[in-house]
């Protein structure tokens, strides 16, 4: 299966884009909604953490306080460490098998951190969405609920849009305006069709 890896850092548009390729058919794997499931209620993965953690690291219902574990991992980069040790093997196998069962004429891998971890080893081509840091921080604080201090956080913990830039072999600017998107998914879909018809050649 010919893989694409998507990524952008925090509200840049990779939802956007990876929304306009599946209209045109393509399958999409999200390795953040991976990354969710893989530490929903009974999960071994939360069972590990509220082994380490205690129960304030859940919710009344049993299921993971994210907003806790959250904090928590920004605070202490040793936790954060832990929890990557336990969560990246899973989040990795669950990828492989979704990307292993996709069924379209290519694969979409989507993912915030895929130059940060190493993901792009599983991509035939890497697609980056960029964006001025001023636009990501305009587009986040207007959809979520979170503080310029958060949104600074994550912007301090993902990869700068240089690192990004350097590991793209193509590049949609998100800056302008949403119609702009279409055509340029468009154009890189034909010749993505092309790229992944010739490798299975
Ligand atoms: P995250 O990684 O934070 O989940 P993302 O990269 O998937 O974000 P989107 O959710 O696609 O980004 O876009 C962020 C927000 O900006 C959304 O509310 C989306 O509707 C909006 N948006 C995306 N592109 C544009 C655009 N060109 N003009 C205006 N708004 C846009």
């Amino acid at each position: 299966m010919w893989v694409l890896g998507l990524t952008g850092g925090i509200g840049s548009g990779k939802t956007t884009v990876s929304d306009l390729f599946a209209s045109q058919g393509i399958e999409v794997v999200d390795a953040d909604v991976i990354a969710r499931h893989i530490i929903d209620k009974d999960t071994p993965a939360l069972a590990a953490v509220t082994e380490r953690f205690g129960g304030q690291a859940l919710q009344q219902d049993g299921a993971l306080n994210r907003a806790w574990l959250r904090e928590k991992i920004f605070a202490e980069p040793d936790e954060k460490q832990w929890l990557n040790e336990l969560t990246h093997p899973l989040i990795r196998k669950q990828i492989l098998e979704q990307l292993k069962a996709a069924d379209s004429p290519y694969v979409i891998l989507s993912a915030p951190l895929l130059v940060e971890n190493n993901l792009t080893k599983f991509c035939d081509r890497v697609l980056v969405v960029d964006v001025s840091e001023d636009t990501q921080r305009e587009r986040t604080l207007k959809r979520d609920n979170v503080s310029a201090e958060q949104i600074e956080q994550i912007l301090a913990a993902q990869a700068t849009r240089q690192d990004r830039l350097n590991a793209a072999d193509d590049v949609i600017n998100n800056d302008g305006p949403l119609e702009d998107l279409a055509p340029q998914v468009a154009k890189l879909h034909q010749n993505y069709l092309k790229f992944a018809a010739s490798a299975r050649s």
